[in-house]
């Protein structure tokens, strides 16, 4: 049973290319389905999120880190009684656009861009998923619902939506010039993005050996987690292995979920909107408690000072950049080095970002030496 604020599949605003129903599964299975079967969420699987996929076979990659906001998603659309099938489809799609090497990629590519129309990834996963995937005999893309469409476009800028709404009026564009929400679908989707990566970057630098669990206790909210798990459990931290990582980990992520669930129920309540428009009409209803929300804030400038700026990580980034701003260059003055479909395209700015955008990382590397000769990585990837 959906609530009366839920996105009902049976109510979709529907595809922007007419298709027929389909008897055994709601439009918003089908846009799941429709994106596990991509060739972008494949790709997934060799994207780095933080640690760069050569760098270790147990650290998160962008699909890994797409299944945990899906499983978060669901949990939390479930106890809300939203649509579960939308929040996995979003939740699945939201980095497919993602560029190799993580964030590193995604700045190289912009200053690439800057001069060319932009690049922001946000956009471009809507951009894989409504034209560069290509798989169907009747329309480029997906095609998927405008429900799964909007929560993709999580973030983006006046310009690229006064761009979007000219070509599709009312359309996904349309609430970043009027300052609307999007459904309480896709704001659970963006809150469970930052619950998973917040958590699993923990527990992926603890890992790698750059975080130290003495560090984290810096951390209040970590602090207090881990002196809970101590106090139930004495001794836990003289066992061999990650149990006490692992048990904080698992208490973390609840009392995110328990907290956010708790939060927009009060919400709902005191908002009582009639039906996912109302949602739409209204402030942000999906949030956490104000004491959470600075708790989480803490912890996220300590992973900036201590993971993200960490020298070992700022290394390969420094690397990672270097790769796409040179294989950018590469394409755009040699363009039959990339394939027949990007060469048609007549922007061609577009075509090698799109191009670079799509690759994994390893793929990167390879054309970069392919190229350019150089390994900035070493030899061997
Ligand atoms: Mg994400």
């Amino acid at each position: 049973m959906l609530a009366a604020w839920a996105c009902d599949p049976s109510r979709s605003r529907g595809r922007r290319h007419r298709e027929a129903s389909a008897s055994d599964r709601s439009e918003h299975q089908r846009d799941r389905d429709r994106i596990v079967h991509s060739t972008a969420f494949r790709r997934l699987v060799y994207k780095t999120q933080v640690f760069l996929n050569h760098e270790g076979d147990l650290f998160r990659t962008r699909l890994t880190h797409s299944l945990e906001v899906a499983q978060l998603g669901r949990s939390v659309a479930k106890r809300l009684s939203l649509g579960e099938d939308l929040v996995e489809a979003m939740a699945l799609a939201h980095d497919l656009g993602h560029t190799p090497f993580g964030h590193a990629g995604q700045d190289a590519l912009q200053q690439c861009m800057s001069e060319h129309g932009g690049f922001e990834h946000n956009l471009q996963s809507l951009r894989v998923v409504d034209q560069l995937e290509k798989r169907y005999p009747d329309f480029d893309g997906l095609n998927l619902t405008f429900e799964a469409r909007e929560g993709i476009l999580k973030h983006c800028s006046r310009r690229h939506a006064a761009r979007l709404e000219a070509i599709e009026p009312g359309g996904v564009g349309r609430r970043f010039l009027d300052g609307t929400q999007p459904s309480l679908e896709a704001q659970i989707v963006n809150l469970a993005d930052g619950m998973a990566y917040n958590a699993h970057d923990i527990d992926d630098g603890l890992r790698s050996g750059l975080l130290r669990l003495e560090m984290l206790d810096e951390v209040p909210l970590y602090r207090r987690l881990h002196s809970d798990v101590l106090r139930d459990h004495p001794g836990l931290d003289r066992q061999p292995g990650r149990r006490v990582i692992f048990e904080v980990q698992r208490r973390l992520l609840s009392l995110q979920v328990n907290d956010l669930v708790d939060t927009t129920e009060a919400a709902l309540r005191d908002a009582a909107p009639g039906s996912a428009d109302a949602v739409r009409r209204s402030p942000p209803l999906a949030r956490f408690s104000d004491a959470l929300r600075e708790e989480n804030r803490e912890l996220e400038t300590f992973l900036f000072r201590a993971l993200y700026r960490h020298p070992q990580v700022e290394d390969s980034t420094a690397k990672a950049r270097k790769v796409v701003a040179e294989l950018f260059e590469a394409y755009r003055s040699a363009p039959d080095e990339m394939p027949e479909d990007f060469r048609q395209e007549e922007d061609r700015h577009r075509a090698v970002a799109d191009y670079i955008a799509g690759m994994t990382d390893r793929f990167a590397i390879r054309e970069h030496h392919r190229l350019t000769g150089s390994s900035p990585f070493g030899q061997g990837f």
